[in-house]
């Protein structure tokens, strides 16, 4: 038993069962113990791999999506781009270099990156330090973001955000809860039932053992981001791997380290955890917002239509040695049985905009 884990179950023996999302909360942003407070996990010799750590070219991809999306509303000077979650900061460095191509959208543009660890915002912040763009950082979205056109991108960010989960049994749904067992953390349903109005209707026909999954402060997000984008102009961007209409009764928490799974109770801290993202619950919360949704469409599908084959030749050209690597990263991005069809992107405009580019 690690030291976070005897002080979860310290915490549990003193309030009683936890939820999910309070496991998850703290295994990952624990200021001692937690994942992403404590370490650097991305890359080949790390736990996992993302798209913008795959290729530039992703990060292109999103910035001149960013800029068209500025265009079509007309251009507006004052403008803030908002990246959550943005790991290393390459997605940001790939996006302010491909915005060059319109030196206007970097004219009076605030960068901000939305980012829980510490130790991370520095990383990002050697990463941009060249980049001649005014950046500034925040642990979480607030209300300094909400005074004018907004753009946010968040990639393989809503994943880690907290799930509640619930579990239809013979006797009504029933919340999944952390429990410490001869100090070893274990999972157990609710005694008490889940009240009905917790539960959408479109979970009636859920079997004995299935899931509901619920990510409130994914919902919360979404909709404050939608309000200011319906209010004030601008775009969302979210990448994610997760589904889209339909969610299936399977529960999808799971723990990844070093490129392989891990149990998701052993070790908090030391794993990287996640969930399928709900596309639909985040586009209805968009549209709650007062703001228009489009898609969720799978990432390949949306990148193909951006032309990211097209980029991929014309790099090709330039430095031909780099073929292969290029060739490779395109279809990891985008293969169906890669990144392509399990993650997927929803965009998030006012609804008085053009609809964006790739959907
Ligand atoms: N977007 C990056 C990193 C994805 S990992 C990429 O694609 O490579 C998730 C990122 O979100 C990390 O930077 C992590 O520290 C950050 N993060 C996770 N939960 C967060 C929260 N609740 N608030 C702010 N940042 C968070």
């Amino acid at each position: 038993m690690n030291a976070l884990e005897a002080r979860i179950a310290a915490l549990i023996a003193v309030q009683g069962p936890i939820s999910v999302a309070q496991y998850m909360t703290l295994a990952l942003h624990d200021a001692e113990g937690g994942y992403y407070a404590t370490r650097e996990p991305f890359g080949a010799a790390g736990d996992f791999i993302t798209a913008p750590e795959i290729s530039q070219m992703f990060g292109e991809m999103l910035g001149l999506w960013c800029v068209q999306v500025w265009h079509d509303q007309g251009q507006p000077k004052q403008k803030r781009l908002v990246e959550l979650g943005p790991g290393r900061g390459t997605l940001m460095a790939d996006v302010l270099r491909a915005a060059k191509a319109a030196p206007e959208f970097l004219v009076g543009l605030e960068v901000v990156l939305v980012e829980a660890s510490p130790v991370l915002q520095q990383v990002q912040a050697a990463k941009l330090s060249g980049s001649g763009v005014n950046v500034r950082w925040i642990s979480h979205f607030d209300d300094s973001l909400t005074d004018r056109p907004l753009f946010v991108l968040a990639n393989e960010f809503f994943d880690a955000l907290p799930i509640r989960q619930y579990v239809k049994t013979q006797t009504g749904w029933r919340e999944r809860m952390i429990v410490a067992k001869d100090e070893n953390l274990d999972f157990a349903l609710a005694p008490l039932p889940t009240p009905s109005a917790i539960i959408p209707a479109s979970r009636a026909g859920a079997p004995d053992g299935g899931a509901y999954e619920v990510s409130p402060a994914s919902t919360a997000l979404v909709e404050t981001i939608a309000q200011t984008i319906a209010e004030k102009g601008g775009g969302a961007l979210l990448l994610d791997y997760g589904y889209g209409e339909e969610s299936g009764f399977g529960e999808t928490l799971q723990a990844v380290g070093g490129h392989a799974f891990a149990d998701v109770l052993a070790e908090p801290g030391e794993n990287d955890l996640s969930a399928h993202v709900d596309f639909a619950a985040l586009a209805q919360a968009a549209r709650h917002g007062g703001a228009a949704a489009y898609g969720p469409k799978t990432q390949g599908a949306f990148l193909a239509e951006l032309g990211l084959t097209s980029r991929a030749e014309q790099l090709i050209k330039a430095n031909p040695d780099a073929a292969r690597t290029l060739l490779q990263a395109v279809a990891r991005l985008i293969g169906t049985d890669q990144m392509g069809n399990l993650f997927k992107a929803l965009a998030i405009l006012p609804q008085s905009a053009a609809r964006p580019p790739g959907f």
